[in-house]
């Protein structure tokens, strides 16, 4: 029997299913959060508030685990590199540092000849000038984006002069790539060439929020193994531990892209609770405590729909579920517009 107490930083939904996998395994979670509502308090053994640059309270979080992990990636890199001085924090701090700047993080997957859309820095205001040619776009805050946030669709220079930028912060603009299908790789890996990767899982978004996800991913022989070779490049290059999830694009060219990568589970991957014997969530766990390695086996194909705002109300009121439905409430305090509330999943 384990006795690990693990530290996660974040509390939301995914914190919160992190925590449910860890009591199966025997894991104790401490969960820091800086808001009062989250979730995962639910869920876990101890719940801890503070912002995340409170150094009093990290130490506190700090001295009631034995290694520290995290359920989303805007967590200022010091906060990160400071606990990894007192306990082991996975992944490493310095990988989440470049997966969080969106410039560093394609920069870095190009380097691996590994192809993103095109993109360009945009830093000042002349910058604007010449950018015809990555037309029409979508320009992104480098940093702290998720959902769509901090996103806005660009068919012209007079439309990007009008939006009249804060400079302070720094943006990228992406060529629009005529998008056939997404996708995500979902994987976790052990150590040196040590991993357990699922599927690609095939999503839709609606307003740049993931809406559906399905398995198996209508997807040709081609794009299912690039997909599975690029994922695991990249956890190779990043010596990566845990579960890190991959989205990719799709053209009408069947070419695939690398959209971006996440260095956490991933909501495509709710789905591998029922599908898997071993979900997401159980092999991080599994992979950052240094537990068995358990090879994946499918249960199921299936399909999870995110209940996205008020639409979890109607779910909310439903009295029994039929036996390949799963239907997960996040119990957040309050129902808001493109706020994820819940999420279900029918095995097919
Ligand atoms: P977030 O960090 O909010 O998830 P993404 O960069 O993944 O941001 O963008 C969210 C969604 O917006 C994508 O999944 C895709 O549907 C759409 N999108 C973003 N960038 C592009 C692009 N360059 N071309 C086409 N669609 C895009
Ligand atoms: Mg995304």
């Amino acid at each position: 029997m384990s006795e690990i107490t693990l530290g996660i930083i974040g509390g939301g939904q995914l914190g919160s299913m992190l925590a449910i996998a860890a009591k199966k395994l025997n894991v104790k979670i401490v969960v820091f959060c800086d808001d009062l509502d989250a979730p995962a308090q639910n869920f876990c053994n101890h719940f801890i508030v503070g912002s995340y640059n409170n150094s009093e309270k990290i130490l506190e979080f700090i001295n009631q685990v034995d290694l520290v992990t995290y359920e989303f990636e805007n967590i200022p890199f010091e906060t990160l590199n400071e606990i990894n001085k007192l306990k082991t924090v996975l992944p490493k701090p310095s990988i989440n540092r470049l997966i969080q700047h969106r410039l560093a993080e394609k920069d870095f997957v190009n380097k691996l000849n590994i192809r993103t859309t095109r993109y360009v820095s945009i830093e000042k205001k002349s910058d604007i000038d010449a950018l015809e040619d990555f037309l029409p776009g979508i320009l992104k805050t480098t940093t702290l984006g998720y959902d769509g946030k901090g996103q806005f669709p660009i068919n012209s220079i007079n439309e990007l002069d009008k939006l009249n930028l804060d400079f302070s912060k720094g943006y990228i603009l992406e060529k629009l790539v005529k998008l056939k299908k997404e996708i995500s790789i979902i994987l976790t890996r052990f150590g040196n060439n040590k991993y357990e990767i699922y599927e690609p899982i095939e999503n839709t978004h609606e307003d740049q929020i993931l809406k559906y996800s399905k398995i198996p991913a209508e997807i040709n022989e081609k794009v299912l193994s690039q997909s599975k070779e690029w994922g695991m490049l990249i956890a190779e290059e990043l010596k990566y531990i845990g579960t890190l999830c991959v989205e990719f694009f799709i053209d009408r060219n069947d070419n695939l892209y690398v959209n971006e990568i996440a260095p956490r589970v991933h909501n495509s991957g709710h789905l591998t609770i029922n599908a898997f014997n071993i979900s997401q969530f159980e092999n991080h766990i599994r992979a950052v405590c240094g537990l068995e390695q358990i090879p994946l086996k499918k249960i199921s194909n299936a399909k999870m729909i995110n209940l996205i705002g008020d639409q979890i109300t109607h779910y909310r009121n439903i009295k029994q579920f039929n036996d390949n439905e799963f239907f997960f409430d996040y119990l957040k305090k309050e129902i808001k517009e493109k706020r994820k509330m819940g999420h279900i999943t029918t095995l097919v």
